[in-house]
């Protein structure tokens, strides 16, 4: 679970991680009154929504007046950041920035421990830093029986500072970041940039925090904050319908009984050279309402252009499993084209079925794939 940025500093402020003043607002009436509030010369409008690069995105705005802030604001709370619908902005005091810094505490799997990351070349390119010299970006491993005790708290620091104010301040951040990091089962806390102001003060003026989603049972204050993204409330729906259900980027929306065959049905479209647009397990029986609820979840994806059906029918037969679908496309209202692959019980039966009607009958896993593929070329 993630959440946003004015949370993130919420958290930083109580465990006393320097942040800078800042005003949450959802109407541009609400930014310019912030401005006015906040009192400087020069504010920052930042949307805030549960995605990073921001800045690149145009989501970041340095302003100078109330009717700027107000502009911006306005600008920013209509636009979609990688999908998403931004609906709050931040007015934060604007800081004179020295330097940028990137610093994180995240699981590392290899290690099977609590890692820290720390650049000295923070800010919006620190993607590019990690790829181009992964050698600018510091990795100390923590051990969980040891945690981190003042003394390596300072050792770390020294890797950016040699001022012994700063390297204390730093090495204070750094352990009241871990704190928060392992009290809240976050899975990432990550700061960047923290900067150091004209002042020589060290400040967070972006935070960003991820939490372990199977631990929220247990930290009722992180859960409060959980607002479910488009994606999430479609895997809520499946999960209810007890489907197995992962979005992805594709045209072909598959419909599958049985993970392995689920797979296998992914793999098979990116052999024909299409790209799936979900994995999806269906489970057991293939009853008209079940197929009416899958579908229903494959048409949420405005990306679905066809549909895939492939399912092995064992206990429950094909010559079923038609049924079925005939009855529950007879109630679902659309002319998407439907590839579908029957085999196992009463295939035979099962295919004849379907012959003549909406439905593109293949004979085989491959066929089907290659079906699919091309009427995605005739649309
Ligand atoms: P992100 O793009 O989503 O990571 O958003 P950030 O909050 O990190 O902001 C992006 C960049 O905007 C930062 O790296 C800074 O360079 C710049 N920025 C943000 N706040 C301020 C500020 O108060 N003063 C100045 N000078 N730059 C800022
Ligand atoms: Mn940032």
């Amino acid at each position: 679970m993630k959440i946003h940025e004015y949370q993130a500093k919420e958290f930083f402020s109580t465990y006393n991680i320097p942040v800078e003043k800042y005003v949450l607002c959802k109407h541009p009436d609400e930014a310019s009154a912030a401005y006015r509030q906040l009192g400087r010369a020069k504010a920052v409008v930042k949307a805030q929504v549960l995605t990073g690069g921001r800045g690149k995105a145009g989501g970041v705005k340095l302003v100078s007046s109330e009717a700027e802030a107000s502009w911006h604001a306005q600008a920013i709370l209509g636009m979609l950041i990688k999908r998403l619908p931004v609906t709050k902005v931040i007015v934060s005091e604007a800081v004179a920035i020295v330097s940028e810094y990137y610093v994180s505490f995240a699981i590392d799997r290899n290690t099977r421990s609590v890692i820290l990351m720390m650049s000295v070349e923070g800010g919006m390119d620190i993607e590019e830093v990690a790829k181009l010299s992964p050698e600018k970006i510091h990795r100390f491993s923590i051990d969980p029986l040891v945690g981190l005790p003042a003394y390596q708290a300072r050792r770390f620091a020294f890797a950016f500072f040699t001022q012994m104010g700063q390297v204390d301040q730093m090495a204070g951040i750094l352990q009241n970041l871990y704190n928060l990091f392992i009290d809240k089962d976050a899975s990432l806390v990550e700061i960047n940039p923290l900067v150091r102001t004209d002042n020589g003060s060290l400040l967070a003026i972006d935070g960003k925090m991820t939490f372990d989603d199977n631990a929220l049972y247990r930290q009722p204050q992180v859960s409060l904050l959980a607002e479910l993204t488009e994606d999430e409330q479609t895997e809520g729906y499946a999960r209810e319908k007890g489907f197995s259900y992962v979005r992805m980027d594709g045209e072909i929306g598959c419909m599958v009984n049985g993970a392995g065959l689920a797979m296998t049905t992914m793999d098979m479209i990116k052999l024909y050279g299409g790209n799936p647009a979900n994995f999806l397990d269906i489970g057991g029986s293939s009853k008209p309402q079940k197929v009416i609820d899958a579908m229903t979840l494959l048409l949420k994806d405005p990306n679905v252009k066809v549909v895939l059906i492939n399912i092995f029918g064992g206990i429950t037969r094909c010559d079923d499993v038609a049924t079925g679908l005939l009855d529950a496309f007879n109630r679902i209202q659309n002319d998407i084209p439907v590839v579908v692959r029957l085999t196992g019980t009463n295939e035979k039966e099962g295919c004849n079925l379907l012959r003549g009607t909406r439905f593109k009958v293949a004979e085989s896993m491959g066929e089907a794939t290659r079906m699919a593929v091309e009427s995605l070329h005739q649309h």
